[in-house]
């Protein structure tokens, strides 16, 4: 491979690095009224409501430069955000992306995030209409505003679950964490055998899950059109445990949820098995699945079965603070938090 003279970012400065960064992107929504190159974007809100909803992902707590590459870093920024702001109902229309930088980093390395930025504005609609630039002493951090719009008194929260609503989920759940799983394994068999390439061949889907994540857009659309108004919906960025506790306490509800009901993907299983990891284990408390979760009223059954890309999980109870799985023995086992803590998971 021919060696790329790369660019230091203070051959540029701040001004060049910011204008060619966002020079590719053109928006597409009519509610941004203006977007990068002024004191602060305007958006027009006419007479919808506005949702803001904000991550900060930090280098080596959210994200490994040794196996990810910095486009798929960008795209995820973008997506876990966006994620938030279908999780509530609404659609995301513009961004801000803030960065620091340490001077390990060219500006064809950031060039390579924005294009990962870039692609997801592109998939999703969105229009990048601001941020700041900083530099850092060490490591990279990039902070992601999305805001989004939704119609009056159409916002779904948490809280709004209610006794014997059906617990839908999106997709499926515990590719992301196997993938990581994989990743982490490879990362020391690599770190200890030098030279030795990984084969990923057989698990290209629980990667991309990891490395390349989407949200659930589709989903949010499907549900509009059918005219199926969530009682209550959450995005699944912890682990499912942790989200169904969430959408429980905060409705003063209980739940059911049955384990040969969980949607699993072949990969995750086969993975699971590889590695000793309950694949329950790996959709209950791994995180990063960007699905949705979301309750709906017992009447709309028939129309909810229909969608190959939704299951039915379970229901939601009066039984305020009992939240069980119910195991394929039929065993009641307490749903407990041990969600996808950054906190604690990482170092
Ligand atoms: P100020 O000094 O007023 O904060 P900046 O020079 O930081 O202005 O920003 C100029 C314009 O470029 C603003 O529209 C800002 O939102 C945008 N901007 C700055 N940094 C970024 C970035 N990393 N990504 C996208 N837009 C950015
Ligand atoms: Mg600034």
């Amino acid at each position: 491979m021919k060696k790329q003279k790369l660019t230091e970012l203070s051959e540029l400065g701040e001004f060049k690095v910011i204008e060619n960064l966002t020079k590719g992107f053109s928006t597409v929504n009519k509610s941004t009224i203006k977007g990068v190159g002024d004191d602060a974007a305007v958006i027009d809100s006419a007479d919808k409501q506005t949702v803001i909803t904000t991550d900060l992902l930090v280098e080596g707590i959210h994200f490994d430069l040794t196996y990810s590459s910095l486009k798929y870093i960008g795209y995820k920024s973008v997506v876990v955000n966006i994620s938030d702001v279908y999780a509530m109902n609404a659609i995301p229309k513009q961004i801000t992306v803030s960065i620091a930088v340490s001077n390990r980093f060219s500006f064809e390395a950031l060039n390579e995030i924005y294009a990962g930025i870039n692609q997801a504005c592109k998939a999703y609609g969105v229009d990048l209409v601001g941020g700041d630039t900083s530099s850092s002493k060490i490591g990279f951090f990039i902070s992601v505003t999305a805001i989004g719009e939704v119609d009056k008194g159409k916002a779904v929260y948490r809280n709004t679950a209610q006794t014997n609503d059906l617990i839908c989920v999106s997709g499926d759940l515990g590719a992301a964490y196997m993938g990581l799983q994989l990743l982490e394994r490879e990362k020391l068999v690599f770190e200890s055998v030098p030279g030795v390439q990984p084969d990923f061949s057989n698990y290209k889907y629980i990667l991309q899950r990891q490395m390349r994540p989407d949200a659930r857009k589709d989903v949010i659309e499907l549900l509009a059109e059918k005219n199926l108004m969530p009682t209550s919906m959450i995005d699944i960025s912890d682990g499912l445990s942790s989200e169904i506790l969430h959408v429980c306490n905060s409705s003063q509800k209980g739940c059911e949820i049955h384990e040969n009901k969980l949607p699993i993907h072949e990969q995750t299983k086969q993975m699971s098995d590889e590695l000793g990891i309950e694949p329950t284990i790996a959709a209950m408390n791994g995180g990063e699945d960007y699905e949705l979760l979301f309750t709906i009223p017992l009447s709309d059954y028939e129309k909810i079965k229909e969608f190959k890309q939704i299951s039915i999980i379970g229901n939601i109870t009066d039984k305020k603070g009992k939240m069980d799985l119910i195991t394929e023995n039929g065993v009641r086992v307490p749903i407990t938090a041990q969600g996808w803590n950054t906190l604690e998971n990482k170092k």
